[in-house]
């Protein structure tokens, strides 16, 4: 029973094999700080996490970088719109960005390189292409020459005739081919820097490559980003490794769904984009989350607040179960770190077999349903082993379940509460529960 995961630089599901035992690399696309990131921009920090999660909880040790792409057009015009430097605009978004991360309960990164911090490397690195040939000057301008790569395309899984027909781009005369993409670019206004080339600024496809190389000094195990961003992003990248370092930067490529926004593609220029504090301040975040991680995460997600309130009910009703299971096992002062051994054995399987969480799902709310019927039994026994199975399961995908302590006064007001309810007594029973609300225990 071995991890398996759909690569999409081979289109196929493949068994997981590291470059080192038990040990992963990956690097994440992360945002480039303009704006804010809405929930969209939101799937890739919360399915990188739990995959992070669950590598983890195989007993890889898990090596995670994500960049913040602060230098662009888009930081330039937001400059020059909010009357202030690019570094206050990257910074500003950046911050509101980590928020996000934190507020999704996503984990930090061990590395969250920034692009200006990298100039250096990038700037050596298109000369080293220019160099062997890869890439030619033109202007002031650095462009990738496609046309000497033998196998330009093999991501998006095009030649370069196909791609040239069905990419959008646009008319460049300085170019040689249509495809040649930029590595420089000449810059008259906003941040720039002193170059070989003239001044300027590098372009996007570059600055991922030079970090992940500065980073890794080599290949990684997985390179993942939404999945836009397999071409021409990640086409890109690939095609200046291979030129320079001959090799595809990471053995896997790992593209999550876009989430679109009743029924239509979220854009922030149009307008019609959620973003995280939104959810956040109606207090529906956490259930994001859960939509994320129980949507298959190559599935197109078409969000709407009646999707999102379907599966917030099924989170409502896991969370209720925990919670009275957690109160019944501390007044009955039972615990152990036990789990069913045959839930977590199907959750592996699940998970192993290209994270089929939809499937996951249904064994949660089976395990939520047998809860319920030992609590009903009163089976302490096997209801201590059920409830650590859903929380063992909870941890991986990154959701909160807190096993609920009560001091000894509690426990009795707790304890007085069922009585009164086993026998009927409703004034008594509300009022003990009146209680046990001011006291935050339901
Ligand atoms: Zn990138």
């Amino acid at each position: 029973m071995s991890l398996k995961v759909y690569n999409s630089l081979t289109n196929k599901i493949e068994e997981f094999k590291t470059i080192k035992e038990k040990e992963v690399t990956m690097y994440v696309c992360g945002p480039t700080v303009y704006n804010y990131i809405h929930i969209g921009n939101a799937r890739p920090v919360i399915f990188f996490d739990v995959f992070r999660r669950y590598l983890e909880f195989l007993g890889y040790k898990v090596t995670y970088a994500s960049n913040i792409t602060d230098v662009d057009d888009k930081i330039i015009a937001q400059a020059i719109k909010e009357h202030v430097s690019e570094k206050e605009i990257a910074s500003k978004y950046a911050e509101a960005f980590f928020n996000d991360v934190k507020a999704l309960n996503s984990k930090q990164c061990d590395f969250t390189p920034h692009a200006t911090d990298y100039i250096p490397q990038m700037i050596t690195f298109i000369q080293g292409l220019i160099d062997c040939g890869y890439a030619y000057e033109a202007d002031g301008d650095v462009y990738f020459r496609v046309t000497k790569l033998n196998d330009y395309g093999v991501l998006s899984n095009q030649n370069t005739e196909q791609l040239e027909s069905g990419a959008r781009i646009k008319v460049n005369d300085k170019k040689e081919n249509p495809l040649d993409f930029t590595l420089w670019k000449k810059t008259t206004e906003g941040i720039m820097w002193d170059s070989p080339f003239g001044k300027g600024r590098p372009g996007w496809h570059t600055e991922c490559v030079c970090m992940i190389d500065d980073l890794f000094k080599g290949m990684i195990d997985v390179h993942g980003g939404g999945f836009d961003l397999k071409f021409p992003h990640h086409e890109n990248e690939i095609a200046q490794s291979e030129a320079l370092h001959h090799h595809k930067i990471a053995n896997y490529y790992m593209h999550v769904g876009r989430v679109d926004l009743d029924g239509e593609k979220m854009s922030k220029s149009k307008g019609n984009v959620i973003n995280i504090p939104f959810l956040q301040e109606k207090g529906l975040l956490e259930a994001y989350r859960f939509l994320i991680c129980f949507s298959h995460y190559r599935v197109q997600v078409n969000f709407s607040l009646d999707l999102l309130e379907q599966f917030k009910r099924d989170l409502d009703k896991i969370k209720r179960s925990f919670k009275q299971a957690s109160l019944e096992l501390d007044l009955a002062d039972v615990s152990s770190n036990e789990v069913v051994e045959s839930d977590i054995n199907s959750f592996i399987s699940y998970m192993n077999d290209d994270f089929n969480t939809p499937n996951v799902l249904t064994l949660l709310l089976q395990i939520t349903k047998d809860i319920n019927v030992l609590l009903r039994s009163k089976d302490n026994t096997n209801l201590v082993l059920k409830v650590n199975t859903l929380k063992t399961i909870f941890d991986v995908f990154g959701l909160k379940l807190e096993y609920q302590k009560m001091n000894q006064e509690t426990k009795q007001i707790y304890f007085d509460w069922n009585e009164a309810r086993i026998n009927k007594d409703f004034a008594k029973a509300d009022l003990l529960r009146d209680k046990l609300v001011e006291k935050g225990v339901l």
